[in-house]
């Protein structure tokens, strides 16, 4: 392990990606401002280059650095959730280069939750971390994941699996109001609470989308079709994966799966399911209806993932 981390210390110092562990799912990390090693990321992934890149960092004080303006309510939500899978996009300093940012006039910033990777950033500065897959592919949440998109072609840093399995929720601070621009695990409701006010959740107008260019991507897509389920299926094709989220008696087999309202854990799977239906050659997922978001935070970014896989 010494020496994977000395060789993406050096890798990274040179100019080249490493595939880096976090909480939510694995990072394609390059020097954030090095043009050349983040042009790189965007070639090896095949991402769009409108599509702007995370900086993470490994202290609070490295705000300054990248932001022109830090509003009391971003320092108050990083203390309150960094390290964590909060997002916040703030005014940029001329220092980011455009090509991380795709041209915006703003940057988007989190410290991740993992002790490899905040070390990693202790020695290298700032890093960009993409998703370390291929553009539109499920993101990585395990070693082996990468190996499936990259072969040997990218040095990771192994980490064990991504703790939390679903990307950032990434927040809008650079405008008037707070806003969300991707849902994740930091929930409107727990923002809301240390904020003092309440933000309103994603808004789906279209200047709004715009504003994060991500968002209207093809995304997540492993080869099987995904739909949610018909509600009463008790009877199981082996062609067919099957995803259950409620208190419900399944069968127990490869491609049959019933988390008993454990949220947390379908969440940290979800990634590795849709692999796993492929391996299996299922050539349809099934997963069941989530019930409404108010029931438990996960319930909104498991949507819209699951929503941006099947293609609506
Ligand atoms: P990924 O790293 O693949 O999880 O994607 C990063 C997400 O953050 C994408 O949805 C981007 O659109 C969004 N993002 C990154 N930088 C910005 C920014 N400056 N303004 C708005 N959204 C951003
Ligand atoms: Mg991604």
């Amino acid at each position: 392990m010494k020496q994977s981390f000395q060789k993406a210390v050096e890798l990274i110092r040179a100019g080249n990606v490493v595939a880096v562990p976090t909480e939510t799912v694995y990072g394609l990390a390059a020097d954030a401002f090095n043009i050349t090693a983040v042009k790189k990321t965007f070639e090896i992934k095949g991402r769009p280059p409108d599509n702007p890149l995370i900086v993470h960092i490994s202290h609070i004080s490295q705000l300054e650095m990248l932001a022109e303006e830090i509003p009391e309510t971003a320092l108050k939500l990083a203390n309150a959730f960094w390290p964590g899978p909060l997002t916040i996009v703030l005014k940029k300093k001329p220092i980011v280069p455009d090509i991380v940012t795709g041209g915006l006039n703003t940057v988007a910033v989190r410290i991740p939750d993992h002790p490899l990777t905040q070390k990693l950033i202790e020695k290298t500065g700032p890093l960009t971390a993409p998703s370390a897959n291929r553009s539109g592919r499920p993101s990585p949440t395990r070693p082996e994941h990468i190996r499936e998109d990259f072969g040997e072609e990218i040095h990771i840093l192994d980490g064990g699996n991504s703790k939390i399995g679903l990307e950032s929720t990434v927040l809008d601070l650079s405008g008037d109001h707070p806003t969300i621009l991707r849902p994740g695990s930091v929930s409107v409701k727990m923002i809301s609470e240390v904020l003092g006010f309440t933000i309103s959740p994603e808004s789906t107008d279209l200047p709004l989308k715009r504003k994060s260019p991500g968002t209207h991507y093809t995304h997540y897509k492993p080869a099987a079709s995904i739909s949610w389920m018909p509600s009463g299926v008790r009877e199981f094709s082996p062609d067919i994966y099957y995803i259950f989220h409620s208190e419900i008696s399944t069968p127990e087999a490869a491609h049959i799966h019933s988390y008993q309202k454990n949220f947390e854990g379908l969440a940290r799977d979800l990634y590795d399911h849709y692999r796993t239906a492929d391996h299996l050659s299922c050539s349809q997922i099934l997963i069941e209806s989530l019930p409404p978001s108010e029931n438990h935070p996960l319930i909104s970014p498991l949507k819209d993932r699951i929503n941006r896989s099947i293609g609506s």
